[in-house]
């Protein structure tokens, strides 16, 4: 009997996806993240931080289901999969137990590299303990045997290297999590031209479920590729007489090589706050990702605040987190500009308010364009893999909108939407 809970990332949540997947006597976490509006509900980043692992059981973060009695921490699962290297997917992982009755999280080699350093660059305790965790890695082709199950990891674009789908293998048939994802980014469009995508390789495999993410039903959505995005930005720069500010996400990679190539077609110089630099040396080691390269393509801020200061035009600051601190440090000349152009706002730090910044941005006389394209699929993208695979079950999740792609989905010939409510057991 193969059986499927969701404990967090539904119901209208987006991200913090919890997902427990048991076939017979095998239990296994798809994805175990922590839904950061919930976090903020009872928790603020500095001052009201989490005292422990038992605060997120508290409040409900981590489901006390989960929870094993004499360690107070998370028992009775024989593995964890996460999907990618954002928080909303990975940060439930500091209630798992290391050591002698560790529970396994496997993960991608480039999540894994992100992970490290992301944890490394952090002094908490919790940071401190995750680094303990017995990590496994994994690669697009891998076949993970736990217990009855066999799990496929594909990889997938999304707004951060090393993300994947996971193909899952159970005795009641193929089950497909997509993790988050899109098309229409560079990889994402590079694995599509080449026949390369989770739903291509499936083509012919009867799939009993999919768990799909659905982030971009119940907003407004701009439409555009990277590409655009790079030609839009193109635009700004190019058209900017002071210093080009631009505040985007440390771990996404595909912008940061855009931005890179937009610096060297204007002629700028890319400077970054320090909070880039542990992902960006961290995934030097990995050929393939072609990341900027530090202290070549991109330059730490420390080294040339006093440049930038006495000659603004020649460079792009990258920030992050809606800081302020270096915007106020250069004190950006009337002329320069501020480009939002960030993914995700499901990490702690994205707590600081925009709106103390654009503050700032406006006594400095700094005007903000917003050039930016989704992490996440667009709904037509969504109805063509779901399409592609033609799921006897569709269990959307990571959207304030689930109805709606359920809805949309069952004018699909078979398709039959399950909205999945919290701790409920789905039977497959
Ligand atoms: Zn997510």
């Amino acid at each position: 009997m193969v059986k499927l809970r969701f404990f967090s990332g539904i119901e209208g949540e987006v991200g913090g996806n919890q997902i427990l997947l048991e076939d017979g006597e095998t239990k296994i976490l798809l994805d175990f993240g922590i839904n950061f509006g919930r976090w903020r509900s009872f928790f603020s980043f500095p001052l009201s931080r989490p005292r422990g692992v038992e605060d997120y059981f508290r409040v409900g973060l981590i489901p006390k289901e989960l929870r094993d009695r004499e360690t107070g921490l998370v028992g009775g699962v024989d593995a964890c999969i996460i999907t990618h290297p954002h928080s909303d997917h990975y940060a439930g992982i500091c209630a798992l137990p290391s050591g002698e009755n560790a529970i396994p999280v496997y993960l991608g080699q480039a999540t894994h590299r992100i992970l490290k350093a992301k944890l490394e660059s952090r002094r908490s305790a919790e940071a401190k303990a995750m680094a303990q965790l017995d990590f496994k890695t994994y690669r697009t082709g891998d076949r993970l045997q736990i217990g009855d199950v066999e799990i496929r990891p594909w990889h997938v674009d999304h707004s951060t290297p090393g993300a994947y789908v996971l193909i899952i293998h159970t005795t009641g048939g193929t089950i497909v999590y997509t993790g988050d994802f899109r098309l229409h980014g560079s990889f994402g469009k590079k694995l599509t031209q080449k026949g390369d995508q989770f739903w291509q390789k499936l083509e012919g495999e009867e799939i009993q479920a999919l768990i799909c993410e659905a982030t971009n039903f119940g907003e407004p959505v701009n439409p555009i590729s990277e590409e655009e995005v790079e030609r839009l930005m193109h635009k700004c720069v190019e058209a900017c007489r002071g210093l080009v500010i631009v505040n985007t996400s440390t771990s996404d990679v595909d912008r940061l090589r855009t931005i890179c190539r937009v610096a060297k077609e204007t002629q700028r110089q890319v400077i970054a706050t320090k909070y880039f630099w542990p992902v960006l040396e961290a995934l030097q080691e990995d050929e393939k990702l072609n990341a900027p390269k530090p202290k070549v393509d991109v330059i730490p801020y420390e080294e040339a605040v006093d440049e930038i200061k006495k000659r603004q035009s020649d460079y792009i600051l990258l920030t992050s987190f809606y800081r302020e601190k270096e915007i106020l440090e250069v004190e950006p000349v009337p002329g320069s500009y501020f480009i939002l152009s960030s993914s995700e706002p499901f990490e702690e730090e994205g707590e600081i308010e925009f709106s103390r910044l654009k503050n700032w941005l406006n006594l400095f006389g700094v005007p903000i364009y917003h050039v930016h394209t989704s992490g996440h699929a667009f709904p037509m993208h969504l109805m063509q893999v779901i399409e592609a695979l033609s799921p006897k079950l569709l269990y959307p999740v990571h959207t304030e909108a689930p109805q709606a792609l359920a809805r949309m989905a069952e004018s699909l010939p078979g398709v039959c939407a399950v909205l999945p409510e919290k701790g409920v057991e789905y039977r497959l």
